[in-house]
């Protein structure tokens, strides 16, 4: 097994990938690796390539010099993919890893069956951020990359509070306070800062929200006709799941925004009792035990309908087995 360090000796030119949709942990462990490489070496080639990234995240260093198209026909010496469960996930950028000599994925899905040459996948890991540090010289970690793996970590532990968090996060965290960051205008701009159109729709898929097998679950849904007279986007939706978990009671949070025609991208969290990386694996998407996402068609109706006779089965084998 090569190491991470090694394989970057190794490389002329370098593809930095993330997954679609990109989100915290994606665009902090790119950028966290980039400025890694940079650092020690300004003049290797290397990019990195993400879907148009919110520009709440314009904070972080080489953020500017993320690349939105693909070429023709890439052939990196290397490519790492961070946080993408699997190859599918990479979207328009997969045929870097295909054209790329060497390999290396960094990722903490359950889900994830290795789709590179090397693969570093560890499932108890909170974020793709955490198990990249582990991988870097400690030392050797500025303050700048520290900002991105910071950010990484904090949104997908949800600011240290979600079920992935342990010990190692925190520890991690305190060493990349040390860098001198300045976590609480990071966690404040990047997590919870919300525009106000944001707010908006957060507030009307609340209201507008269903509670469904007797209160322990819900649902919300937003439309593309909504999401127009809105002027948001799908970024713009981020928090309202887990704002939905939240709710007193609730076991499991559904939330779905419309994509195309009775095609809706599902968003899918739990408390205690329900793995719902299960049931999102079950319908072609994935994730983790707590938050799990997938892309379903149908009317609402029917998705919820799905989506509720596997919660449901899951909610009673899981009570026999628990005293929650
Ligand atoms: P979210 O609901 O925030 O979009 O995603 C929650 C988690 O599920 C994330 O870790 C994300 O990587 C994963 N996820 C969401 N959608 C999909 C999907 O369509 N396929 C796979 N494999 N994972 C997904
Ligand atoms: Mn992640």
């Amino acid at each position: 097994m090569m190491r991470l360090d090694e394989l970057i000796e190794q490389a002329g030119t370098i593809a930095v990938l993330g997954h679609t949709n990109p989100d915290g942990d994606c665009i902090g462990s790119c950028l966290a690796v980039y400025n890694y490489i940079k650092e020690r070496d300004a003049s290797r080639k290397v990019t990195v390539y993400l879907e148009p990234v919110s520009a709440k995240f314009a904070y972080l260093s080489g953020y500017d010099k993320i690349e939105s198209v693909p070429e023709q026909c890439p052939k990196p010496d290397l490519c790492i993919c961070l946080d993408s469960a699997d190859k599918e996930r990479l979207g328009m950028f997969k045929p870097y890893l295909d054209g790329a000599l060497r390999s290396i994925c960094i990722d903490h899905h359950v889900t994830n069956s290795g789709y590179a040459h090397e693969n570093i996948i560890d499932a108890n890991a909170s974020s793709a951020c955490e198990l990249l540090y582990l991988q870097l010289d400690e030392a050797a970690v500025s303050k700048r990359t520290a900002e991105c793996l910071y950010t990484g970590i904090i949104h997908d532990s949800g600011v240290f509070k979600y079920s992935n968090t342990t010990a190692r996060t925190l520890e991690i965290a305190g060493k990349l306070m040390k860098k001198g960051i300045d976590f609480s205008s990071i966690i404040d701009d990047s997590f919870y800062k919300k525009t106000y159109r944001q707010s908006q729709i957060m507030g009307r898929a609340l209201l507008e929200s269903v509670t469904f097998l007797n209160g322990t679950c819900v649902f919300s849904v937003v439309y593309k006709k909504d999401m127009d007279f809105y002027g948001v986007t799908r970024s713009d939706l981020d928090g309202i799941v887990e704002q939905l978990r939240l709710i007193d009671g609730v076991e499991c949070a559904v939330f779905m925004y419309e994509t195309d025609v009775m095609t809706y991208k599902v968003s899918l969290r739990s408390k205690y009792l329900v793995d719902v990386s299960r049931i999102a694996a079950f319908f072609g998407g994935g994730g983790h035990v707590r938050a799990a996402g997938c892309t379903m068609t149908g009317s609402v109706h029917d998705v919820i309908n799905n989506l509720s006779a596997h919660i449901e089965k899951q909610l009673r084998e899981n009570r026999e087995n628990s005293d929650v």
